[in-house]
């Protein structure tokens, strides 16, 4: 029976993958979701229904529009496969508890804002605010009162924080050093990495940190490369949060130093 939940939870993952790929390019561009119908972005068809069935119809098609032979774009069955693997694996490791559901979650959210933020260097705040609001029912269900008002504390704490950062960095370059998207994404990290046992800020803190030594490495090729002038900062910040969210009793030795 685990197997069989951990394969539905395999294809409803996939199958919203497929949705936030949609979301995240029409969002951005001001595209509403419904209309036009799902086509090829080349030859402009609109695709039958059995051209838009998660990771099996890119293998059917070999990866191409069927009528315009087009390439599809590689991400799309990656995507899939890949947000797949993250609902039944977290079912599998955890269990139908809290860290499940927070790892739907955070693995939906970083799906989208990996699409959106490297595309189009935007942060959508659609997903941002359905996290929180789904954030916050978890933590109330799990943790009660005392849950929602830790997280609720945490996630003020970052944004402000953030939104300090985001200040001085203007003060300082003359230019803005973090999207009002990084800002309003530290929030909702704010809210999913505060812990009970420790109620204060240090694992989001943690997260913030890490982020930055992820995004150098980035940033220096993109930069010296000139393949563009700006780093999404986005996916690093999802990414660390995703990690330390994972691994987090690992670091409960690293928080005595970040405890404010
Ligand atoms: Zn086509």
């Amino acid at each position: 029976m685990k197997l069989f939940y951990a394969i539905m939870l395999f294809i409803l993952g996939s199958v919203l993958a497929s949705f936030y790929g949609v979301l995240s390019t029409r969002g951005p561009i001001g595209e509403s979701i419904v209309k036009p119908r799902s086509h090829c972005n080349k030859c402009k068809r609109v695709l039958h229904f059995y051209e838009l069935i998660p990771i099996l119809s890119y293998i059917f098609l070999g990866g191409q529009c069927r009528s315009c032979k087009t390439k599809l774009p590689i991400y799309e069955p990656i995507s899939e496969i890949m947000l797949g693997l993250a609902f039944s694996l977290s079912y599998l490791y955890y269990g139908v508890s809290y860290e499940f559901f927070m790892a739907l979650v955070l693995s939906s959210l970083a799906l989208n804002i990996f699409i959106s933020d490297f595309k189009y260097m935007i942060i959508l705040d659609s997903p941002l605010v359905v996290s929180s609001i789904l954030i916050l029912i978890i933590r109330f269900i799990y943790q009660g009162y005392r849950g929602l008002l830790v997280s609720l504390g945490s996630g003020i704490f970052l944004f402000l924080l953030m939104l300090f950062i985001g200040f001085l960095g203007k003060k300082l370059f003359k230019r803005d050093a973090l999207g009002g998207g990084d800002i309003k994404l530290s929030f909702v990290i704010g809210l999913s990495l505060a812990s009970l046992s420790m109620p204060y800020v240090s694992y989001a803190l943690i997260a913030l940190i890490f982020s930055t030594f992820l995004a150098l490495p980035y940033s220096f090729f993109s930069l010296s490369s000139e393949i563009s002038r700006e780093v999404p900062y986005g996916p690093f910040l999802i990414s660390a949060t995703c990690f330390v969210f994972v691994f987090l009793e690992k670091f409960s030795y690293l928080v005595n130093l970040f405890t404010i």
